[in-house]
């Protein structure tokens, strides 16, 4: 265990992995920190120079947040100019970009030691590093640092991904059919093949994924504390095991959501498909809870089989939707969008019936989950967008595709009550019909009902665990709150159970 002394500046270095939905939170962390406790710590969010680029334009110079950049040479690692974040690469070269990311090593190595220190000399206070940036816990340990990793996944979706990486239990599924255990979870919590990734799936035991994961994992399980991107309360099975299983003390800090006065462009720097207003404008035009939003995170699409079968049933289901299209699976994710990849003259009829609106690529997902017109968000549930969703009370249509996403749909529809699941990844064939009949239960006046009863009780729990109010605080305040205080006095962390 590290431990602080009094001399030491109380500087945070906080380092994401190069992908949105982990880059969005980390800067949401460091924000939350500089406005809880202003002038106390010097916070700098670290990153290659595109991903600096892009959170610098989204960054008030007020906010209290340095940046810095690495610099970075995807080229040695077979990637593109340009590409330095896994939603501006295709699928096939995702490992390139984990690959990149820790040679990123001696730079921050560098960076922590010597160029960080300016006043007195010393390292920095604390590093927290994303979970897959785990060999940044040999700089801390060099340094007498402070380690902390940050998940940007809740706590259930974060303990299964470790443990399924780390035992590939699956491999001992005899069929698709079988379902099977995961160790360190209760004999109940069963999985089938089918919720796994096509590259989890086919991995083995020399696999260069597992081989990365695994270290990675092994890492974070040697950090310090780990804070979890969620409300303890919200998901208190998923905490526990979390902390049981890596026997890191656990901090529930979240949901750290960026803050809804910095459009959804500006926090991923990301080019709109459609202006917040034109968004706003079209949802107000709709009655309350009537309109369907589908997306599927930073950087994922369906297949073509499955995009014209969506959009069939979409249209079939007499909804309203927004929807945020990307050329399907195995396409340029960068290329222009093509008419043919929807049934015949289906955007010109949404377009024309006041029903539809596709938006090409990015769209303002905060400002359209916090419309009164939005009834439910067809989602990969990656965890932003599940919080951001629960944050507003929007039940969801679960359609996972990859990592955690299969297990997040799994508690949200068994445990929480929250969602449906309508499909898994992109090689089963969907079907209109059935698109048709999930929208129409979530959006209806039975089971939708209870949906978004419970989705409004998520909201509220949220809501309680990130409020201040006459000297008390929620407890993900608290959380965090406990472990600026272990971080600063260089005492042991001891995770949600101290807070
Ligand atoms: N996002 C957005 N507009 C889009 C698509 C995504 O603002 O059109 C944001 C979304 O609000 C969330 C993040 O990108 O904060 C996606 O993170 P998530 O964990 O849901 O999924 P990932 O992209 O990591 O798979």
């Amino acid at each position: 265990m590290a431990v602080g002394t009094a001399a030491r500046r109380q500087h945070i270095v906080l380092i994401p992995f190069l992908a949105q939905g982990h880059i969005i939170p980390f800067l949401a962390l460091a924000r939350r920190i500089a406005q809880r406790h202003p002038g106390r710590f010097i916070l700098t969010v670290v990153s290659t120079p595109l991903n600096v680029r892009g959170l610098r334009s989204s960054l008030h110079p007020d906010a209290g947040v340095l940046l810095r950049e690495l610099p970075f040479r995807g080229a040695d690692h077979g990637l593109p100019p340009g590409a330095e974040s896994t939603d501006s690469v295709p699928q096939g070269l995702l490992f390139k970009v984990f690959q990149a990311s820790a040679s990123l090593r001696t730079e921050f190595e560098g960076l922590v030691a010597e160029d960080i220190p300016r006043e007195d000399g010393c390292p920095p206070l604390c590093i927290i590093a994303d979970v897959f940036m785990g060999w940044t816990v040999h700089v801390a340990r060099q340094l007498g640092v402070f380690h902390a990793t940050f998940t940007t996944c809740g706590g259930l979706g974060t303990a299964a991904y470790f443990a399924i990486w780390l035992h590939l239990p699956h491999l001992n599924a005899a069929s698709e059919e079988d379902d099977f255990g995961v160790p360190g979870f209760p004999e109940t919590f069963r999985l089938r093949r089918s919720q796994m990734s096509p590259t989890l799936k086919n991995a083995h035991e020399r696999d260069p994924w597992v081989i990365l994961l695994r270290e990675q994992i092994t890492f974070c399980c040697s950090s310090d504390a780990m804070l979890c991107n969620n409300a303890e309360a919200l998901e208190p099975t998923g905490t526990a095991l979390l902390q049981k299983n890596t026997g890191v003390p656990v901090f529930s800090i979240g949901p750290i959501l960026p803050p809804e006065t910095i459009s959804s462009a500006g926090r991923a720097a990301k080019v709109l498909g459609i202006a917040p207003e034109a968004c706003i404008e079209w949802l107000d035009a709709h009655p309350p809870r009537s309109v369907l939003y589908v997306s599927f995170g930073s950087q994922n699409s369906v297949s073509a089989q499955q995009m014209v079968q969506l959009a069939a049933g979409l249209e079939a289901s007499g909804r309203s939707f927004i929807w945020v299209i990307r050329p399907p699976f195995g396409f340029d994710v960068k290329g222009q969008f093509r008419a043919e990849w929807l049934p015949e003259g289906f955007e010109e009829r949404a377009r024309s019936s006041g029903r539809g609106l596709l938006v090409r690529d990015w769209a303002p997902q905060l400002e359209i989950l916090a419309h009164g017109s939005v009834g439910a968000f067809l989602s990969h549930c990656g965890w932003n967008s599940t919080l951001e969703s629960l944050a507003r009370g929007v039940p969801l249509i679960g359609w996972p595709m990859a990592a955690e996403q299969f297990y997040n749909v799994k508690m949200l529809e068994e445990e929480m009550g929250v969602c449906v699941e309508l499909a898994r990844g992109l090689v089963q064939e969907v079907e209109a019909a059935e698109v048709e009949r999930v929208v129409g239960m979530v959006m209806g006046e039975e089971k939708g009902k209870e949906m978004r009863r419970r989705a409004v009780k998520a909201a509220e729990v949220i809501r309680a665990a990130t409020r201040e109010e006459g000297g008390e605080k929620g407890t993900s305040l608290a959380a965090l709150d406990a472990f600026l205080e272990a971080v600063q006095q260089g005492t042991p962390a001891t995770g949600n159970s101290a807070a």
